[in-house]
């Protein structure tokens, strides 16, 4: 089944709901949308001669257009390749040329020439007239082209935090099971809910978004065109129901911004946080100004949003005997998958040990994009191997400590970032903190933090070190600080660690 009927399906059951809003201006109903796509599809195939299985790419910031131009990828039966906006164009032409993208859309005035591919500007030139809220219901659209399950709908280029891109194959089944998910798992949508797509569309905010077009909800874009957390907070007000995903880093802004304003984040219905580690100390402090209205999902490009999941009633159960370190973890394996972790062989491990977690299931990739090496070594029987470390408790909930390639160990003992890094953000000195290994002749590795300080606030080694050693073991403390004004981060907001280590080694 081709995802796009989704489209197809809700245009018809609710033709005038509306469905694409800049602001709390609509700008298009079910019917306009789904006639758009399909007017998309017809074009990218006439003109452009787009035939199912081609690669169209999407270099183009968050807007209204984004999603008329995916569905329309989708509906001719074509592989959308969503590339993050804030890349550079080297980067960007690196994607395009490894996918084989023979049509981009782009709203960048100045894109690289690449030979076989043609960048198509989206102005108000790639909608069909000026979308208006259709007066009638228009004609039917032409059916989305006929996908099989199996069929790749989605080459999504990994951060690359740790090398070169590589393009994940998801497939339609994969997108389909990743929604059902959400709704059983993560969070229930009802009728007349609005999604705001203040994260890059190209990555979780866009797939989280697919289900919305299921349910019918109004999809909203903030005329900034960014994150901005006074506006999100406005939007939200205005419009009420209204979820979001948001990367850890935008809820601790969210949340500065509502304790600004005297504000508890009212017409916020969920935010659904993931995509890099969120502190014990940063979701208490969310709730406590935001009030229960979150939910928490682990997942990685070749399993999207799919791999855990702490849902909103999880959250909110604060009576429970284990809720802190419920909270701390990222939840339970989601519906469509199995969820293990691994030793060093490959062989699950008991509750309560650390190893890499492994996921196998419905939402798991095809396949690395003309890759099988690197595809063999990332899915073995099935199991695709994460590259994260964590723990399984007795009753299923899942811990993360860090990246495999991230461990520390020092003076033969293993040191899982995370947890210093958890104990350094509950200081309230430390608004943020990332913590890495540096080679050293006595003890193998050591341990470094790097520390944001808090507003207005100012770092002492000595009370941090005291902290340190009041949470967790002597040998996991950091022997060196570094005070930062702030991190790097890639374009998805995920530290770049190997830039840490960089400074280091250049001191
Ligand atoms: P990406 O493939 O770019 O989406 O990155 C996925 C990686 O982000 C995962 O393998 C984890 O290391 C990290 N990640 C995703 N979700 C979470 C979460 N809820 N908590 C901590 N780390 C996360």
């Amino acid at each position: 089944m081709n995802i796009a009927e989704w489209l197809a399906a809700t245009a018809r059951r609710r033709p005038h709901a509306p469905a694409l809003l800049v602001g709390d201006r609509v700008v298009s109903d079910y019917a306009g949308f789904a006639a758009t796509a399909s007017s998309i599809a017809a074009r990218l195939a006439e003109e452009h001669g787009v035939e199912p299985g081609d690669r169209v790419g999407l270099y183009l910031a968050n807007t209204t257009h984004y999603l008329e131009c995916l569905y329309g990828i989708w509906w001719c039966g074509a592989i959308a390749v969503p590339i993050n906006r804030k890349l550079a164009r080297n980067e960007v032409a690196t994607i395009v040329a490894d996918a084989g993208a023979s049509v981009v859309f782009t709203d960048d005035p100045a894109v690289p020439a690449i030979p076989e591919t043609t960048f198509l500007r989206v102005t108000g030139d790639v909608r069909p007239e000026e979308a208006t809220p259709s007066p009638a219901a228009p004609a039917a659209p032409a059916a989305p082209m006929a996908r099989e399950p199996g069929d790749v709908a989605w080459l999504f280029y990994t951060s690359g935090t740790t090398g070169h891109p590589k393009g994940v194959m998801l497939t339609h089944a994969n997108l389909i099971a990743m929604s059902l998910c959400h709704v059983a798992d993560v969070d229930a949508i009802g009728p007349d809910e609005t999604v705001l797509y203040a994260a890059p569309i190209s990555h979780g905010a866009g797939l989280y978004g697919l289900v919305h077009v299921r349910t019918g909800s109004r999809h909203m874009f903030p005329p900034s065109g960014r994150f901005d957390p006074d506006e999100v907070l406005d939007l939200a007000r205005a419009a009420g129901r209204v979820s979001l995903f948001a990367a850890p880093t935008m809820v601790r802004r969210l949340v500065h911004a509502a304790r600004s304003r005297g504000e508890d984040g009212q017409g916020l219905k969920t935010v659904i946080y993931g995509g890099g580690p969120m502190y014990l100390a940063d979701i208490q402090d969310a709730i406590s100004v935001l009030g229960q209205r979150f939910a928490q999902i682990y997942g990685q490009g070749e399993s999207p949003m799919t791999i855990t999941a702490l849902s909103v009633q999880e959250h909110r159960d604060t009576g429970h005997p284990r809720y802190e370190h419920r909270l701390a973890g990222v939840g339970t394996a989601q519906s469509a998958v199995l969820v293990r972790v691994c030793d060093a062989e490959g062989r699950p491990v008991p509750p309560g040990r650390t190893g890499e977690i492994e996921v196998k299931g419905a939402t798991v990739m095809a396949g690395y994009w003309r890759d099988p090496a690197a595809t063999a070594e990332a899915v073995r029987d099935g199991w695709l191997r994460t590259g994260d470390l964590g723990q399984l408790d007795e009753d299923g909930y899942l811990t993360l400590v860090g990246r495999s390639k991230e461990l520390i160990i020092s003076g033969g003992s293993n040191v899982y970032p995370r947890e210093v890094e958890d104990a350094l953000v509950a200081h309230p000195a430390v608004a943020e903190a990332a913590v890495i290994g540096v080679p050293d002749p006595e003890w193998g590795e050591s341990v470094i933090a790097f520390v944001v300080p808090a507003e207005g606030a100012d770092i002492d080694e000595r009370a941090l070190d005291d902290h340190c050693c009041d949470l967790i073991a002597r040998f996991k403390r950091p022997r060196r600080y570094h005070v930062v004004p702030g991190l790097p981060k890639n374009a998805y907001g995920k530290v770049l660690k190997t830039e840490l280590r960089e400074i280091v080694t250049a001191r």
